[in-house]
């Protein structure tokens, strides 16, 4: 379906909808429908830089599964009899079982606006703190670790304190895949002026690839790490004892804790030897401007909280906090994970950075949203939640632009949960997801391209996200809907929004209720915001309180923290490893994480046929050692399983995995592999004091996966079902491309082909075959005229084909039949040398095109591969990936 444009389009400034960075964006309509895309050149965030996703956004805004009308039980309905039902339904099960019977489950997708209203309607209104979101996955033991450490959620620092540092220390973080722009932003700093770069991480990647220093620890030793760095830092003399003494308290007491932790127990703890201890830990106390990044990798896991502390309490010993060039500095993984923490929409806090727990807090909130009611207890956070709607307590549940059962942790028991579910009410853009399946009512949110509100990013900067498609179908804003909801409830003047400004205007007014200063979030200058001049916000960072100049930028560095007696905390961090304990059934430790070119469940990122061809299959990365331990080779299947669950993944054999850990990524679904949703493996242990979940420590064992026949096959169209006991599916620029393996092998291959793609055979239809029974090869190219229509290759072995070339062979025309033959190679002729998997994705430079160009033109630095074939010169996200690839060819020449 075409997108409709709008008139007389012309570029609109707007946000990236992916990590936390939060790009500035600039989105032209085209009269064709498409959409350019660049960066905002006067975005603080990127400056006119975005990534490889970022770049492709306008190849994700197809209406192709789109959600377009309300559904009830699947068939179309219009907006009054879905709303009417869902606020009859929640208030029967309020009625009959009370507020704490009902739940919301939302995300840091939704817009500010819009988690505004939700938390509004479920902490005020219907009373219950029922509301958690996906961010609970991504960033909630950073939250908790501000607030225990400075009284409340602040970031201290600003994206320029990676530039103005002398060190950056990147803990958990694979900065350069996941908050791509930032990194770039770090790299420059390092080419300008040398700044030291050490990565904290298992696993090698594509961020310690160019790092001073990678410490490649024991998984979930962080807090063991750091608390020997304090330790040293104690013993050396390294700390601001003026700072400590003016501006904190506690210190004693995690000074205490971290006594036993010489190099010697630190080397125990972390597996990491002596030496590479006392270099960090050198580095770290030398240098004065230092900042600390972490992300995922020390919020994901059952001591996350204890490991912010851990991280946090170095700088406030050090004084490192709050200055330029200085400070831990949390990333999140989300666009808004910030902004959906500024209005409390986590089920353990209130609204804007105002506490559950303080009678005076809901005391301010109740009178200024004159509701009848306010939650005073925290709600379920996400793991307790889909608990409480496995075990019946929760009657009615509404999930909003989320996809719980691929992103939790124990995924299939959040399955069955929501399959027992007596309501569940879902608001998604997508229509197939493997959440909306399990909706009794689904409701069309719009999507990025449609929405219209603010964002937060990691640097406490709010950007406008700006509308400029029309909402196509009957689609509608998420905070419209909720309002409705609200209003047919029975609230009809609080929840009486005609736009988001409103909506907007009503959280600043908010934020300075009782504030002066008491609190960090105060945007009260925008409390009066009229309709025109929200359009034209400019991006800009909090604090900005009314009557006052913002004058703030960093937190913190002389105090003033949001304690009672305005002193930060020490944490004493005792360490604890990850809760589930390898054995000798689940002998290796899985971790879980992102890949450069997808975002989370792939709904939109998954459309895009280039982003597609960097990864286009789940993986399982392993080192070799393990690998031939397990029996697998590379390119082989393997099964992870856990107690938990089993999936089915690629083996991607590398001595960048350490010993004893795997890695799988987060994104693959049940819509685009037969069995990879990696939340299936993982146990709902959670951090006791975040609740966030252990989503990078689980123990896990692997086995081949017993295959006949292997098969890589092209097609226009997508088949129905794939007809295979292993299969995986992407877009390729003209059809489909698809990995499938078997148990049994067929016993006639044509007909299978032809079952599999019925859709292929056109009138015009002429097919070449090659058969080779006694190798177990079969190879079909299927043409419509001229033109490729579906190949398949089987083999008994992974088969050796160029996917790319093959991908790219669809929809292209071969007149000579001798041509017509010769694709069933599966490779280019001589005189078209394969390029092999896509690297970088602006200029389609794969890597066998990047060790050619190593080999003959002698390109021995990223940029040199950049002259020769443009590779890496655009958005940059691949020059990792670049420089990785010479490194390996260096020492492969040495060796
Ligand atoms: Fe979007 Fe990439 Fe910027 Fe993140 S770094 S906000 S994904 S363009």
């Amino acid at each position: 379906m075409p997108l409709e444009p709008q008139p007389n389009p012309k570029a609109v400034r707007t946000t990236c909808p992916y990590c936390g960075v939060g790009c500035g964006v600039l989105a032209k309509p085209l009269a064709d429908g498409a959409v350019a895309i660049g960066g905002d050149p006067d975005h603080p965030a990127n400056f006119g830089r975005l990534c490889s996703k970022g770049l492709a956004l306008g190849e994700t805004v197809s209406l192709d599964d789109r959600l377009l009308h309300p559904l009830i039980q699947g068939k179309p309905t219009g907006w009054d009899t879905a709303l009417d039902l869902v606020a009859q339904r929640f208030c029967e099960a309020i009625t009959a079982y009370g507020p704490e019977s009902v739940a919301f489950y939302v995300s840091g997708q939704l817009l500010t606006e819009d988690y505004y209203v939700a938390n509004k309607l479920m902490k005020g209104f219907i009373g219950s703190a029922n509301i958690d979101t996906n961010s609970r996955l991504c960033m909630a033991s950073s939250v908790a670790g501000h607030k225990r450490a400075f009284g409340s959620d602040t970031v201290p620092g600003v994206y320029e304190d990676l530039e103005l540092a002398d060190l950056v220390v990147l803990v958990g973080s694979n900065l350069a895949w996941c908050h791509p722009v930032l990194f770039q932003r770090l790299v420059a700093a390092k080419e300008k002026h040398g700044t030291k770069i050490v990565v904290i991480d298992p696993r090698a990647t594509a961020t310690s690839e160019g790092a001073d220093l990678h410490l490649a620890l024991v998984p979930g030793s962080d807090v063991a790490l750091f608390n020997g760095l304090l330790a040293h830092l104690v013993k050396t003399g390294g700390l601001d004892e003026n700072y400590i003494s003016a501006f904190t308290a506690e210190f004693g007491a995690a000074a205490a804790e971290v006594a036993g932790f010489d190099i010697a127990e630190v080397t125990r703890l972390t597996g990491l030897t002596a030496r590479e201890i006392e270099a960090f830990f050198e580095l770290f106390a030398a240098t004065a401007k230092s900042v600390t990044v972490f992300s995922q990798g020390v919020n994901q896991s059952s001591a996350g909280t204890d490991k912010v502390n851990a991280i946090i309490n170095c700088h406030m010993a050090t004084g490192r906090i709050g200055r330029p060039g200085t400070g831990p500095f949390s990333v999140t993984g989300q666009p808004n994970a910030m902004g959906g923490r500024e209005v409390g929409g986590m089920a353990n806090m209130l609204a804007v950075h105002m506490e559950l727990g303080e009678l005076k807090h809901r005391g301010l909130v109740q009178s200024f949203w004159r509701s009848p009611r306010i939650a005073a207890k925290p709600g379920l956070k996400a793991v307790d939640l889909f608990d409480a709607v496995g075990d019946g307590r929760i009657k009615a549940l509404w999930i909003m632009g989320t996809n719980p059962i691929v992103s939790m942790p124990d995924a299939d028991r959040v399955r069955a949960a929501l399959s027992a579910c007596p309501f569940v009410v879902v608001s998604d853009a997508t229509l197939h997801t493997d959440t909306t399946v399990y909706a009794h009512v689904l409701l069309p949110s719009l999507a990025w391209g449609e929405k219209d509100g603010t964002v937060t990013n990691s640097e406490r900067c709010i950007s406008r996200q700006r509308a400029f498609l029309s909402a196509p179908g009957e689609s509608r804003a998420d905070w419209w809907q909720m309002a409705e909801i609200g209003k047919r409830m029975g609230w009809v003047d609080s929840f009486d929004y005609c736009n988001a400004a409103e909506i907007f205007a009503e959280h600043a007014e908010l934020s300075g209720v009782g504030n002066g200063g008491s609190r960090d979030f105060d945007i009260s200058a925008h409390r009066s915001i009229a309709r025109t001049d929200y359009d034209d916000l400019q991006p800009f960072q909090w604090p900005q309180p009314a009557n006052s100049q913002p004058a703030v930028t960093r937190f913190f560095a002389e105090g003033g923290f949001f304690t009672p007696d305005r002193r930060g905390r020490f944490i004493a961090t005792p360490f604890r490893p990850p809760m589930a304990e390898t054995s000798s059934r689940f002998p290796f430790v899985l971790n879980t994480g992102r890949v450069r070119d997808q975002w989370h469940t792939m709904t939109r990122t998954g459309k895009s046929a280039r982003l597609m061809a960097h990864i286009a299959e789940p993986f399982v990365e392993i080192h070799p050692l393990d690998a031939h331990k397990a029996d697998i080779a590379d390119a082989e299947l393997a099964i992870v399983e856990s107690r938990h669950g089993r999936i089915i993944v690629r083996a991607l054999v590398t001595e960048r995995q350490r010993r004893g850990t795997v890695f799988v990524p987060m994104h693959w679904t049940d819509i685009q592999a037969s069995a990879a949703r990696v939340g299936a493996l993982i146990a709902s242990e959670t951090d006791p004091v975040s609740g966030q979940p252990e989503l990078k420590a689980m123990p896990v064992t692997m086995r081949q996966f017993d295959a006949a026949w292997y098969a890589f096959a092209v097609a226009r169209e997508k088949p129905d079902r794939i007809s295979a006991d292993y299969w995986a599916v992407a877009p390729a620029k003209h059809g489909w491309r698809m990995e499938m393996a078997g148990h049994s092998a067929q016993s006639d291959w044509r007909s299978w082909f032809e079952t599999q793609f019925p859709r292929a055979a056109a009138p015009r239809a002429s097919i070449q075959t090659y058969n080779d029974s006694a190798t177990g090869q079969f190879r079909i190219a299927l043409f419509d005229g001229s033109e490729l229509a579906a190949a398949l290759f089987v083999a008994s072995i992974p088969v050796a084909v160029s996917r790319s070339f093959a991908a790219e062979a669809l929809g292209r025309k071969f007149e000579d039949p001798r041509v017509q033959f010769a694709l069933l190679a599966g490779r280019p002729g001589q005189a078209e040398p394969d390029r092999g998997a896509i690297v970088c994705s602006c200029f389609e430079v794969g890597h066998n095109q990047i060790v050619r160009a190593i080999a003959t033109n002698r390109c021995e630095t990223v940029s040199a591969v950049g002259a020769a074939l443009q590779a890496g010169t655009n958005c940059g996200s691949c020059r990792p990936e670049i420089a990785q690839i010479i490194s390996v060819q260096r020492a492969q020449l040495v060796s």
